[in-house]
This record gives structure tokens, C-alpha cells and sequence, in this order.
């Protein structure tokens, strides 16, 4: 029995968008990195917290999902993002780098078609800021066909909160009782 996919962003859930007055959370934690593409001397800055790590990795260790990065950032959120918050290496999904000025190009998250395919028929619960009417759609329509999905959106200005790593835990630990009986 494969364990879901916990597909994760980075903008807009580790790293929160700032409000009007270009704050964030006081939670987070300032830090520059260098993205693949980048010279050392032109640094972006990132806030993260360092509670996710702990947070995501309590998740992680139930052993009840496979989690992998799902983000712009791609392999970059394993080498930059991820050792940040002390996590192990996990693997990215490699997004394409589609010429667009919108992330919902078609009405829906530019991700999901890519995504949509990389799942093929593996349940999944994906965290992402950005999705739109149609992406519940799509979530509503796998889980309906036996592929079940879960789609969770922080506010981006707040990015992930406990609350959501909690409903992870408690769907998958009822996805797999489901299986099991
Ligand atoms: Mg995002």
C-alpha cells in the first residue's frame, strides 16, 4: 500500500508573502540565500520558521506520507529551503518553467497539470497558497473517481499553520485505516 504524495510549497506556506507594511510573521526567521542561476553577490532573502521543520517532520516520521517538494523553488527547496529547516533531503517535483504572467494561466494553479500527471493514480494531499475553484474541482473529482486527494491552502500572508499539518495527519491516518479494513 503506497502511502499519499504530501506535495508541498514553498512561497506563500514556508515563506509568507509580506503584508502592506512589507512585515512578516514574528515567528520567522531572516535568511539569504543564493538560487540555482544566481551569483553569491545577489542573495534573495527568505523568512522561514524554524517550527515547520519540527512540525513537518513529526508528519514526515509517521511514515504515513511521502512527502515531496512541489514549488518553484524546485531543486533548489531541496539543497537552500530544506537544510533551513533542518530537513532531510526530499525530492522535488520538477516543474516546468512555463512563460506565463499569471499563476492560474488557464483559470486553475499553473502547477496542476504537470502535477495532475506526475500523480498519475497516487493519492495525494497537496499544500499550496494558490489554488483556485477549479483545482477543488479537480481534488473533489479524483477522490470521487477512488483517487483521493486533498488540496490545503494557507493564507499566504501567514503561511502554514499547525492547524493544517493536523488535518494531514489526521486524513491520512483515516485514509489508512480505510485501506486497512
Ligand atoms: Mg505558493
Amino acid at each position: 500500500m503506497r502511502p499519499p504524495y504530501l506535495l508541498l510549497d514553498i512561497d506563500g506556506v514556508l515563506i509568507p508573502f509580506p503584508d502592506a507594511e512589507g512585515s512578516t510573521p514574528a515567528t520567522h526567521a531572516r535568511h539569504d540565500v543564493v538560487p540555482t542561476g544566481r551569483s553569491a553577490d545577489n542573495p534573495v532573502t527568505v523568512w522561514l520558521n524554524p517550527d515547520h521543520g519540527r512540525l513537518l517532520m513529526d508528519v514526515i516520521r509517521t511514515g504515513l506520507v511521502t512527502p515531496v517538494w512541489c514549488t518553484s523553488w524546485r531543486q533548489d527547496a531541496t539543497t537552500l529551503i530544506g537544510p533551513l529547516l533542518r530537513l532531510p533531503d526530499l525530492p522535488y517535483v520538477d516543474l516546468p518553467r512555463p512563460q506565463i504572467t499569471t499563476s492560474h494561466p488557464n483559470g486553475y494553479l499553473w502547477k496542476r497539470d504537470h502535477v495532475d500527471a506526475w500523480l498519475d493514480d497516487a493519492p495525494a494531499v497537496w499544500i499550496d497558497d494558490d489554488f483556485t475553484g477549479l483545482d477543488h474541482e479537480w481534488a473533489v473529482e479524483r477522490t470521487v473517481k477512488g483517487t483521493a486527494t486533498l488540496l490545503i491552502q494557507p493564507d499566504p500572508h501567514l503561511g502554514l499553520q499547525p492547524e493544517h499539518l493536523t488535518e494531514v495527519t489526521r486524513w491520512v491516518a483515516q485514509l489508512h485505516t480505510a485501506r486497512a479494513a
